[in-house]
């Protein structure tokens, strides 16, 4: 039996056919074209859907859908999306009617962290916290082998655990000051980037033309002291956060996805070394937490969704 994942974001819709393994079998996407009424974007969905079906030489056990916002799986409703501009909308019951198909319904980073966990760079843990270092750092928390939902399926939000709470710390789109996001983000990294470059115009990083999440690990590979300065900085911001996470979960492996974390070893090896000296009692800790960069790229989500389908309702 195969199983369809489809990935809502506000630019694409992702829609892809994958076995009981979590490998994929075909795949199709095409733009969502916001703002538009929510039953036009989910009949584009039921209509890929009918594509992979079409393709498919054995039957489809169901659809999961991962999400921007917050969604109910219990009811199948998404009650508030930001990105979607949604607002309550019955997505589940919808989609259902439109292919006849049970559909499950989970929040889009939760998607992707669960494909991580069940496929990818956590497979066979029982317990991982993934970490997407974007425009934010979005995440999820997977405990023995099910996802952190919470009450209301909003749980899992590390981007905002507030790891400086001083009345200098840059504020964050949520209100607050000092979350982990403002600090450990992509759009944090390219932020200290470009203050270094300002204070230090004679070093490599002042003489940047742009900057990206690259700009200064590769002017630290290249021996440059600003970069180097701005690469230790970010990593031991990132390491507080990391530590904080593996101090109330214990996971097995955290693992981090986004642009950042193409930087591999430069990153990993000096934030293990980071995390291991913040985390509580890790000094006397016989296991300790594998800390690694997730393996499925943009289509953790996809896989994620399907194999929540696979798995049904409890
Ligand atoms: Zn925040």
């Amino acid at each position: 039996m195969k199983f369809i994942g489809v990935d809502l974001g506000g630019t694409n819709i992702k829609v892809a056919l994958v076995d009981e393994k979590g490998q994929i079998v075909a795949e199709r996407s095409r733009p969502t074209l916001l703002p538009r009424p929510a039953e036009a974007v989910c009949d584009d969905i039921a209509a890929l859907c009918a594509e992979l079906t079409a393709d498919a030489d054995e039957s489809i056990g169901g659809i999961g859908v991962g999400c921007p916002g917050t969604v109910d799986d219990e009811t199948g409703m998404v009650l508030y999306s930001n990105n979607l501009d949604w607002n309550n909308f019955a997505m589940g019951p919808y989609l259902t009617q439109k292919t006849g198909l049970p559909v499950r319904l989970v929040n889009d980073a939760n998607a992707a962290a669960l494909g991580e966990v069940l496929a990818g760079c956590a497979k066979d843990a029982q317990s991982a916290v993934i970490l997407t270092l974007g425009t934010g750092v979005g995440g999820g928390v997977v405990l023995d082998g099910k996802l952190l939902v919470g009450y209301t399926g909003a749980a899992a939000e590390p981007g905002h655990m507030v790891i400086c709470d001083t009345p200098d710390a840059p504020l964050c789109t949520c209100g607050r000051r000092g979350c982990f996001e403002v600090y450990g983000s992509a759009t944090a990294l390219i932020r200290m980037t470009r203050e270094a470059a300002e204070a230090h115009p004679d070093s490599l990083l002042g003489r940047a033309q742009s900057f990206t999440g690259r700009t200064a690990f590769d002017a630290a590979r290249a021996g440059d002291a600003a970069g180097q300065q701005v690469v230790q900085a970010y990593i031991h911001n990132l390491a507080v956060g990391v530590a904080n996470l593996v101090s109330i979960f214990f996971p097995q492996v955290v693992g981090l996805s986004g642009g950042v974390a193409n930087e591999g070893e430069s990153l990993l090896a000096p934030l293990r070394k980071e995390v291991d000296a913040l985390v509580y009692g890790h000094a006397h800790a016989k296991k300790k937490t594998a800390i690694v960069a997730c393996t499925l790229g943009y289509r953790a989500g996809v896989i994620g969704a399907a194999l929540l389908a696979r798995d049904g309702k409890e």
